[in-house]
């Protein structure tokens, strides 16, 4: 079975230098060591292959380098270092022909200024500090969305943020080529789950399509047995599974069906080269039970997944999990469910029906069958843990009719107050910051949605560059947080976004 591409291998950010000719062949030699000597350093530990390209020094070799980054799909993004002084006009129509992320490296190739040793050609060769200045100004000048970092490569607080930046662009480049399966409409009368799907695809990349519930019930149909007991031997290695669902047990079958929604979804899914779906409990056609199990496991291994039909938050899903592959923790649809209300130690109480990703616990699960009162279904097997405590950001894409909102939170998930033994979902407890007050405030005041991405194998430096490439209006509710000022931000995103877009 071929999985989904979930890793950062195969993609590349181009390291670009600039320069200009002016300088002579005897300086370009030495622009070009210093480069590679920084881009060496750098590569050896950003997460995405670094490319290191030959410096430029002229309009039209940079306009090529950046319609071959814009033209390479591997490309996910460019960096760029004016390592002394490259007129800004010669990047101009380079810059306009781009169509990748951009990170502006402010960076030099000595750390320390040699005060006692420093003379006229050390000072003209190490000139980023006006080379980048003039950059800067044409990057401000075309308004061309980028990110910055600023010091020197040897500083682990500039290789987070370029780290940051390049799993952000790992991010959008798959958004940009996600193509995402609906089962199903949106759940009948909901509002924040609705949304723009041609706007989708014209500012998100995303292909979003919709196909009956019944052609993935035709997969699920058309799934091997041998592969139901190869599939279901897994499960009594990966989790522990409850008797009555094990092999001998009197509800195994209700296990072996959830196999064979998870393989029938696997083999549709590849089939259609989809990274994300989205499910519908009201429209489940001849499938057994609502997915629950599958949901889950496929979530863990990469996939985006919305229920109810948010194909919005599907697409975060499938976003923040290339964002955080290879680290620790995960990215999960959450719904904020219901509250600890205790003044000072309020907590909110997040899971779903099902489908919240085993990947935001190290510890094993317990697979589980329980009745669902709601779909008219047979009772779905799903596996149950407890998310673990730490930071997490929960991330929800509001559809404002202009365009789309991103609305994050940064939050700390803890213990619940007592042990839930009678609470048979997946789930994670958490204290929102600043403050319960304040944040729920906040993201009412947002219009953000009951359904969220959250994760906690990256931060909010990832989701803020994240948003900053797909361009749409983007609020955090963080420990820095006031209501006064959330409030102003909102009207100026409003504000700026729909001036932004043109009329
Ligand atoms: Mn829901």
């Amino acid at each position: 079975m071929t999985q989904i591409d979930s890793g950062l291998d195969g993609y590349q950010i181009w390291f670009l230098t600039g320069s200009q000719g002016l300088y002579g062949e005897e300086t370009l030699r030495q622009v070009a060591e210093q480069s590679q000597a920084v881009h060496a350093q750098l590569a050896a530990q950003v997460p995405v292959e670094l490319v290191w390209k030959p410096v430029l020094t002229d309009p039209d070799s940079i306009r090529r380098a950046l319609i071959e980054a814009s033209a390479d799909d591997r490309v996910i993004g460019v960096t760029t270092w004016m390592h002394t002084f490259s007129p800004a006009k010669m990047w101009i129509g380079g810059l306009g022909a781009l169509t990748k992320p951009l990170l502006h490296l402010h960076t030099q190739a000595n750390v320390e200024l040699p005060w006692g040793e420093i003379d006229f050609d050390f000072m003209n060769l190490n000139q980023a500090a006006h080379g980048d200045r003039e950059f800067g100004y044409a990057l401000a000048r075309m308004g061309v969305a980028h990110a910055t970092t600023i010091g020197h490569v040897s500083d682990p607080r500039v290789v987070a943020e370029v780290s940051a930046w390049a799993r952000a662009a790992a991010a959008w480049a798959a958004v940009r080529s996600l193509k995402l399966a609906r089962f199903g409409d949106n759940m009948r009368y909901v509002a924040v789950t609705e949304g723009d799907k041609t706007e989708a695809e014209i500012a998100l990349g995303v292909q979003v399509n919709t196909w009956a519930v019944n052609e993935l019930a035709d997969a699920v149909a058309d799934v091997d047995d041998t592969d139901v007991d190869a599939l279901v031997a897994s499960y009594e290695e990966e989790y522990e599974v409850v008797a009555e669902l094990r092999r001998g047990g009197e509800r195994h079958q209700s296990l072996r069906d959830g196999a064979a929604i998870e393989l029938g979804l696997r083999s549709f899914l590849e089939a259609g080269g989809f990274g994300a779906f989205t499910t519908n409990f009201e429209d489940l056609g001849a499938l057994k039970q609502l997915p629950g199990l599958a949901v889950q496991r496929l979530m863990a291994d990469g996939y985006g997944f919305g229920a109810e039909g948010d194909w919005k938050t599907a697409v975060l899903v499938r976003a923040m999990n290339v964002a955080g592959a290879g680290l620790p923790g995960g990215a999960s649809l959450m719904e904020d469910y219901t509250y600890e209300l205790t003044p000072v130690r309020e907590k909110i109480l997040g899971a779903h029906m099902l489908e919240v990703s085993p990947t935001l616990t190290a510890a094993r699960p317990t697979l589980e069958i329980h009745p669902l009162g709601i779909g008219g279904k047979d009772d779905p097997v799903r596996l149950v843990f407890t998310a673990d405590p730490g930071e997490a950001v929960v991330v929800a894409m509001s559809d404002v009719r202009d365009g789309f909102r991103l609305t994050a939170n940064v939050v700390d998930v803890v213990e619940p107050d007592a042990p839930l033994p009678h609470l048979p979902v997946g789930r994670a407890v958490w204290e929102p910051r600043p403050s319960f007050p304040v944040a729920a405030e906040a993201w009412l005041a947002a219009g953000a949605a009951h359904h969220t991405v959250m994760t906690n194998a990256v931060g909010l430096d990832v989701v803020e560059r994240f948003a900053t490439m797909a361009g749409t209006e983007f609020v955090v509710i963080d420990e820095h947080t006031t209501i006064r000022e959330f409030r102003q931000e909102l009207k100026v995103q409003q504000v700026w976004h729909r001036l932004d877009r043109g009329f």
